[in-house]
């Protein structure tokens, strides 16, 4: 599937767009950081053309497999979970639009990227606890019924264990073990309706030894 993978690579250089500009915030002035500003400008430039061609082709498929009738069985459950959504006041769109809905939902999406938040992650303890993080993109999904089916992948700004620090192969794409293995973060998938605000940690105001509060769900 050709579609599916411009998508995946958008994501990919999405995920290393996020990572690269996590770095340029944490470098100092000087050549590394000049290289990653041109990382940065190259990264855009790949999205951008990952982004028209993905949307030639999205033409091109809306042309040609409009007038195709295929699985009826399929029709059939899609209508019947349809009218399941409806019953419950969930969905409101008829099946002729709601592909183009999907499509609008997630360009609105695209605008949530890279937004600043606060994201839940659960220790290894077992609280979940509340930390700034950064959105790095929104997870695709073929249905979108209720804001509990957005999920968001983020990357967690001050982390505070090293599962939460950005896995440093991630940017080359080298990482060598999976999302799950890697000890180091490829990215957490969130619900976006359990996202927080944004909240600007303050630094100057932590000197040793004095307490610190971590907010906390319930
Ligand atoms: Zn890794």
């Amino acid at each position: 599937m050709e579609e599916q993978s411009l998508r995946d690579s958008l994501n990919t250089y999405k995920k290393q767009l996020v990572q690269v500009n996590l770095a340029i915030s944490t470098f100092e002035d000087g050549k590394d950081k000049e290289d990653l500003f041109s990382l940065k400008n190259n990264l855009e430039q790949l999205i951008q053309l990952t982004k028209e061609s993905f949307q030639q082709l999205e033409n091109l498929t809306a042309s040609t497999s409009s007038s195709s009738d295929t699985s009826t069985s399929f029709d059939c459950e899609y209508a019947l979970f349809m009218s399941e959504m409806e019953k419950d006041g969930v969905l409101l769109e008829s099946n002729e639009t709601s592909s183009s809905k999907i499509l609008n939902i997630e360009d609105e999406l695209k605008a949530i990227e890279g937004m600043k938040c606060k994201a839940p992650h659960k220790h290894q303890w077992g609280d979940v606890i509340y930390h700034n993080a950064l959105i790095c993109s929104v997870v695709a999904c073929e249905n979108y019924s209720s804001m509990d089916d957005i999920e968001v992948k983020v990357m967690f700004i001050n982390p505070t264990h090293e599962e939460m620090l950005p896995c440093p192969y991630l940017l080359e794409s080298s990482c060598k073990f999976d999302d799950e293995k890697c000890k180091y973060s490829h990215g957490e998938v969130v619900a976006f309706s359990c996202l927080k605000e944004y909240i600007e940690p303050k630094f100057e105001l932590l000197t040793n030894g004095s307490k610190v509060l971590a907010k906390q769900k319930n």
